[in-house]
Formats: structure tokens, sequence, C-alpha cells
């Protein structure tokens, strides 16, 4: 056995033998696998392992994309059968709302090269002729659509990584992992120990007790989930070839050809948790009682999709465990607070996306980074507040409505409130309507003056829509008091704080106290990491404000540089809170409340003071993400509410009142500013998103500086622009994918809104380098459907940023 490798890998199910094999591929030679039982011993065996390329996420379509071409491909490496069938996969949709999603879906394999388009229903019959396809409305095809067998396909991983090198050790539980100085492990095995450089936890049914070993607690519980088989179905046994499954989510079920017969799954309502409070150690090959009751409706509505599926009994039924996240996607990515201790855990779809997942991971482990933004899968969305009951409340929600649509915007209820600051209650009694931000309610808008109280959900435009604007509006007409506190901020102190953000960011940082800059953090592969505001506020201190949901995420790239003795680094998102007051009464509504001087010739725009608003201490900055003018007021988050109070109680008497963050969404996009996780991601190049300017080179060295270098020198791929979209029932919200009016695809949406002071609906969008220009007209496949847009030469909110400098 080798005691001194590379990587570890913990668990011999569909994902860990992914990673064993595609760190192989990566190069590394001097990696182990150990398993505790037989490969696929977990989640793996039992699978219906269906695969599917198409997900409403672009990059894990993509990822799915490649799982699927990938199973030949290793066939034909390995030798090893992977039991691939991909008779194609049908996809009906019985609602408007499904129609507009895989209309998206379409749009967006045409923009990737993946196949998956609309039939009619004359050859979907042809294609299944066991179904009835009354009361669907439309019907796309996924021909490489089908399923793989479990065991084929790990043993296949497990030969392609031995063949490159990789150890695998069957019947060899890890029993413990010791983080050592030297930033590496000693994994404990019953078969002996190992020093290594990484731990990767891809222990499945049991990634929480090996994350226990290393003191780390991960937001996951099991579920039971049921699939039966039916005995043969005569009409099938006269087909020459094998029938597509079927995807009639509406129907919420899964329908697919096993053997001469047909397996059908489901997530029932009435779902039942599983070893809440651990996984047994000894749990072994083991399924749970049958309990098809508890799935009746909907095999009842895949009978009347299917009718020949009730002439028959059912053969076998797989009442397994599978093991969840609060969202359903995987926790992926290295830990922040451990060094190199890598997780891949919480796979629903393990079979659509094993060598996606099993890629990425190589590549984050052996290059630094993915290739692909992740940020919806990794680990770092959740913090601490995602707790056992969180956890348990959204898991329910996912499991119980797994075929539900996501809508763009939809905030789910489940498991909330976890996190709340002091206004919450008073925003509540104004009329809040709040989403969840890295654990913390903020309001998305106010319902005020008889206004719908709950919002609806759906692909276009919601019952939101005109308070939205209304809020807007007033902001751009007066004055606008909006909630930023889901900022992540941090205090960085001391004598070397100066020189610390010097090395972490690429600006250079502001020299005389009150200065504020922006600046870029660059990741491994020279994109953008993060883009944050770092202030001055005295000689050795600092306020560094970025994005909140970041804040975890964002510890990877702070860690990587040693603080120099004496300077402390803190985390003030809690214990602060802010406010941001905008629009042209905005210095009248503050001044009111102030002694300061809040002229522009005293407090310019880009700096920032420490003064007094109706008494309560803020640090205020003269910024305003609206692009408007205004300024940031941060404050002790005790005096949150005193601070509100008196801001609205100013601002009433100016027709200015609260602004949730949908209308912050819409005033940036109107000025063209970039948000970070869209328009910003490790993915794109700083040159490539307008934030070069902010890189200073001759400052000296800095966090990635050299793969920035070879990237800067290097044509952008990719040009951020503004479109004004023909749009009147929905607006883009992030994902369409844009098309040059011949059908060319030049990239897709990062952002969009309607920009209600303007008049205009408009999105941000990441096209090719050089394929289009300002003027050009282009299509946006909003609910999949082309949209004519015109790219613009400026954004069209005050482009010269005089209203934010006056
Ligand atoms: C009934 C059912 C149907 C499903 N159908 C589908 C489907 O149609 N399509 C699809 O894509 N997915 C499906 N899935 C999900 C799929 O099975 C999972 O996504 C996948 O198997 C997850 O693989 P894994 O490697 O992450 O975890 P696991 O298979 O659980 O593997 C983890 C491995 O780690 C090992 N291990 C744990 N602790 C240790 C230790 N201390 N030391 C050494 N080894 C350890 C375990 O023995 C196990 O072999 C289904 C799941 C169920 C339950």
């Amino acid at each position: 056995m080798k005691t001194n490798v590379q990587a570890v890998v913990i668990g011999g199910g569909l994902i860990g033998c992914s990673i064993l094999y595609h760190l192989t591929k990566l190069g590394w030679r001097d990696v182990v696998l150990f398993e505790r039982d037989e490969l696929t011993a977990g989640s793996t065996w039992h699978a219906a392992a269906n695969i599917h390329g198409l997900h409403d996420s672009t990059n894990i379509s993509r990822l799915q994309h490649y799982t699927m071409n990938l199973y030949k491909e290793l066939e034909r490496e390995t030798g090893q059968g992977c039991g691939i069938f991909q008779p194609g996969s049908l996809y009906l949709a019985q609602t408007e709302a499904r129609e507009h999603q895989l209309r998206l879906q379409a749009a967006k394999a045409r923009r990737y090269g993946m196949n998956f388009h609309e039939v009619s229903r004359q050859e979907a019959e042809r294609l299944h002729p066991l179904v009835d396809f009354d009361g669907v409305r439309c019907i796309m095809f996924e021909p490489d659509g089908g399923n793989v067998d479990p065991s084929g396909v790990t043993n296949a991983y497990a030969i392609g990584a031995r063949n490159l090198g990789a150890e695998i050790h069957r019947f060899t539980a890890v029993i413990g992992t010791e983080a050592q100085p030297d930033g590496g492990w000693i994994v404990r095995t019953t078969k002996g120990d190992v020093r290594t450089d990484w731990v990767v936890n891809a222990a499945g049914l049991w990634a929480r007790e090996v994350a226990a070993m290393a003191g780390l607690s991960l937001p996951l519980v099991p579920t039971e989930h049921q699939y039966f088989v039916t005995d043969t179905i005569p009409t099938i046994a006269t087909f020459d070839r094998r029938l597509p499954s079927v995807a009639d989510r509406d129907g919420e079920y899964y329908l697919r050809q096993e053997g001469l017969g047909l397996l059908v799954g489901a997530y029932e309502k009435d779902m039942r948790f599983w070893a809440e409070d651990g996984t047994p150690l000894d749990f072994g090959r083991e399924l749970f009682p049958d309990d098809l009751g508890r799935i009746e409706d909907n095999m009842m509505r895949a009978v009347a999709r299917v009718p020949a599926l009730g002439e028959v009994g059912i053969k076998r039924v797989i009442n397994g465990p599978m093991i969840w996240s609060p969202d359903s996607a995987a926790l992926f990515g290295p830990v922040p607070e451990l060094q190199n201790y890598f997780c891949c855990c919480g796979i629903i779809p393990g079979f659509s996306q094993s060598g996606g997942l099993g890629k990425l991971s190589a590549e984050w482990m052996v290059e630094g980074e993915p290739t692909l933004d992740m940020f919806g899968w990794d680990l770092a969305r959740f913090g601490a507040w995602a707790d056992k009951n969180f956890t348990r409340a959204r898991v329910k929600d996912q499991y119980t409505h797994r075929f539900k649509i996501h809508f763009p915007n939809e905030e789910r209820e489940a498991g909330r409130p976890v996190r709340v600051r002091p206004a919450y209650h008073l925003q509540k009694q104004m009329g809040g309507i709040f989403g969840l931000n890295f654990g913390w309610e903020h309001p998305l808008w106010f319902s005020v003056d008889g206004e719908p109280t709950e919002e609806t959900i759906g692909f276009t435009r919601q019952n939101w829509w005109k308070p939205v604007g209304r809020e807007v509006r007033m902001l751009r007409e007066a004055a606008g008091i909006i909630d930023i506190s889901n900022f992540a901020r941090y205090s960085v102190t001391g004598a070397g704080a100066e020189n610390w953000l010097n090395a972490v960011f690429a600006n250079r940082m502001p020299k005389a106290v009150g200065r504020s800059c922006l600046t870029p953090m660059i990741g491994r592969k020279g994109g953008v990491a993060g883009d944050i505001t770092v202030t001055r506020v005295a000689d050795h201190e600092f306020l560094v404000i970025g994005s909140g949901m970041a804040e975890r995420y964002h510890q990877r790239f702070f860690r990587d540089v040693a603080l120099p003795e004496g300077t402390s680094f803190r985390s003030m998102t809690a214990s602060m809170a802010g406010f941001n007051v905008a629009g042209p009464r905005a210095r009248e509504l503050l001044q009111r409340l102030t002694n300061t001087d809040l002229s522009n010739s005293e407090f310019p725009f880009m700096q920032s003071r420490r003064l007094q608003i109706d008494g309560v201490d803020v640090i205020a900055l003269r910024v305003s993400f609206t692009g408007d003018l205004g300024w940031e007021l941060h404050c002790d988050v005790e005096r949150q509410c005193e601070l509100y109070e008196a801001l609205l109680r100013a601002g009433r008497e100016l027709q200015a009142g609260p602004v949730g963050s949908r209308a912050l969404m819409s005033l940036r996009i109107e000025k063209g500013y970039g948000s970070w996780g869209r328009e910003y991601s490790p993915e794109y190049w700083p040159h490539e998103v307008g934030l070069g300017a902010l890189i200073k080179p001759d400052k000296g060295d800095f966090l990635n500086r050299e793969a920035w270098q070879s990237v800067a020198k290097l044509q952008p791929r990719y040009q951020l622009a503004m479109l004004d979209v023909q749009a009147k029932e929905a607006d883009a919200t992030g994902g369409e994918p844009v098309f040059l009016s011949d059908g060319t695809p030049v990239g897709q949406i990062s952002s969009g809104a309607y920009g209600y002071s303007v008049g205009q609906s408009l999105a941000l969008a990441h096209l090719t380098h050089g394929a289009a220009r300002a003027g050009d007209s282009v299509n946006v496949s909003i609910l999949g459907r082309p949209h004519a847009a015109t790219i613009l030469h400026h954004p069209p909110f005050h482009p010269q940023g005089v209203r934010l400098r006056s």
C-alpha cells in the first residue's frame, strides 16, 4: 500500500471512483482510494441510473453533457462495459411554465451544441408508442438520454484509474483523518496509515461521519427513495429497439424501459427521512421495506400516461437511501477552514453528473480552480447557519418538490427564517417581502397600499413587478433607503493591514484616511474571484466590503496570504448593519440628520467619514450601487433600528421610503454595474468584464498575480455588453442564450431586469469577443423564444455618472 500520496479518496461509490479517475487523468499518479466495503456499496449499487443532459443551470448542463459523452469513451478506454442504453429521453410539458422551461433549455442546448430539440406529437408517438400524449402541450427529445449500469460505470472509473497508477483498497475503512502542520493529512485506515497532501470526502451516505473525523459538520440528511420495475410488458417484447425514457415532470415520476418491462420512480409527498442523526457504520447493501402506498398518486399519473403500465404486475421494488443537501445540489469544493480537504457529497443525480464532478474536482485540486464557475454547488454557499433544522426543512421541501420548476427569483420558505437582524420585524410590519441571502433574511421589496402581500412565481413578469417599479421610480425621483446589511463586511486592523490588503487585492489600497477603492480579487487561473470595496477608515484600520453570499467562499483566498504579526482580520457581517440612501434627494435627506457637511466639495464621491446620523455612529461611504447620488451607512447592528427609523422619518418628508434588493438589481443594471456571481466570476478574466483598469501591477505582488499576467496578455474571449431587449411579458433573468440574427450563438445573459426609470427591458451579457458590436441586433432567448435586442453603446442611466458625482 502506498503510504505517501497526493490524494486519498474516501469512498468507492460512483463519485469517489470518478474523482480518482480524473485525478489520474490530470497527471496525479500517487492517489489512493479506500472503500470500507465493496465498490458501489452505498447509494450507487441500487440506483435507477438514468442519465440526462439538460439542467436549468447552464454550467450544470455543461457538466452533465460531458458526463453523458464520457461513458462510451470510458468503455472504449477500459474495456469495462458500462451498460449504456441511450434510446433518448422524451420531456413532456403539461403546463405553460414547463413549456417555457423546456424551450429555454432547448435554446441553451443550441448555444452549447447539445442535442435537445422539440418533436411533434406524431414523432413522439413513433418514438414511444406506449405513451398517451393527451394534454401535453410541448415535447422535447434528447437523443442521448437513457441509463447506464451503476456497477459497470463505477468499475470502469476504477479500472481507468488503476491503469494510470491509482491504488484502490476495498474492505478498508478510513477511521481517522488528522491535519498535519505541513498542510497535509494522516489518514488512518483499518489497514494502516497514509500521509497525503489532499483528503477527498466522497463517502456518500457516510459523508457526515467522515467529515466529523476532521471536525467538520456537513448540512446533509438521508431520505428513502423508491422505484419499481414491472413484469414483462408484451408490447415491449415486440419492439426491436429500446424505448426512450419519459420525463413527465408535471406528473412527478420518472419512467424508462428496464428489461422488457418499465421502471418507474417517484419523489413522493409523504417522504421519509432516514438515519437523521447519523448513518449506521454497519449499514451494508441493504434496502428498506417497500412502501408503494406512498407513491400511489405518482403511479396513477404514470399509468394514465402509459396505460400498459397498469396491465402488468410489479416484479421488484427498490427502496434505498440517498443523501441530500439543503438545495439538493452537491456540497462541492475544498473546505475553506481546512487545508487541502475536499468534499464532493450530497449528489442526487450522480449518474448524470459523475464525470463532470470528477473532472472539476480534479481540476480544483490539481490546477487550483475548476474551469467552470461552480458557486451554485460550492459547499461555501452554506455556513454554520445551515443547521440541522434548516437542512431537514429544506431537504423535505426539495425531496417532495423534486420535479417542481425552480423559477428565476423564486424564494422558498422552508426552514426560514434562520438569521434575522433587528430591523427584520420592523421591515415585516412595513410590508417587507424577504429573500434568503447566506442565511440572512433581507427585504426584496415592500408591499404598500394594497399591493400584493405574497409574491407569485413564474418565468414571466410577476406580481412584484409593479411594486418594484414604484420603488425604483421613488429612488430616482426622490430617494430610497435600501437595507444592504447582507453585504459581507470585514475589518482589517494593525500596522500590517495595508500591506496585507495590497498583497490580497489587485488594486492599490487607499493611502489617505477616508478614501475608498474598488478592487478585483484574482482567482487562481487569473479570473475574477471577487469584487470588493476597501475603505481606509483610520491609519491602520480598513473596512472591506464584498458580496454577502461569498463570505465563506472568499475565506479560501484570504487564507492564502498570511496576516502579518499584529494585524487582525475580523468578519463584521453579523455585528454591523448597513443602509444605502440614494437618489437625487439623498443629500437633503441625510443632511437633516447630521451636522457633518455632506456637500460635494466636503464629502466627494468615493470618500468616507465617520459621522453621526441622528445620534447613531456610522461609517459613511459616498458610493452607491444604484448609480445615483448616495451614501452607504454602516453601523453597529444593535443600532440598526434606530438608524433605520431616523432615515425613514426624514425620508417621509421628502417622498422617500424603503427600497428592496429587487429594485437595486434594476437600478444597477440601468447603470451597467456588474455584480459578483453574475458578471464577475473566476470564469471571466478582468479585462473581459471591464475590471482590467482596476489592476495595478506596478504596485508589487498580489494574490495570483502571475495567473493574471498570463491571461492579461491574451485576447479577451468575451465582452460584457448591455442589451436593450424588446420584451413585453418577461425580462431576462440570467442564463438566456444570445444569438446573432443568423442563429449563430454569441453568448448568454448574466443579469437582466426591467429598467423602470429608463423604460427599457435591459440585460447584461457575456458575448464572444468581437462577434458583435454596439448598435448590432441580436436575439435573446427569453422563455426560450427569440426576443430582438440591440447592443447599447452605453448603459442607459447617466453613463457619465453625473448624478453619482454631483
Ligand atoms: C433508489 C435510488 C435511485 C436512484 N436513481 C438514480 C438515477 O436514476 N440517476 C442518478 O443519476 N442517480 C440516481 N440515484 C442517486 C445515485 O445513486 C447517487 O447520486 C450516487 O450513487 C452517489 O454516489 P456517491 O459515490 O456519492 O455515494 P455512495 O454510493 O453512497 O458511495 C459512498 C461510498 O463511500 C464508502 N465509505 C463511506 N464511509 C467510508 C469510510 N469511512 N471509509 C471508506 N469508505 C467509506 C461507502 O461504503 C460507499 O461505497 C438514485 C439513488 C437511489 C437511492
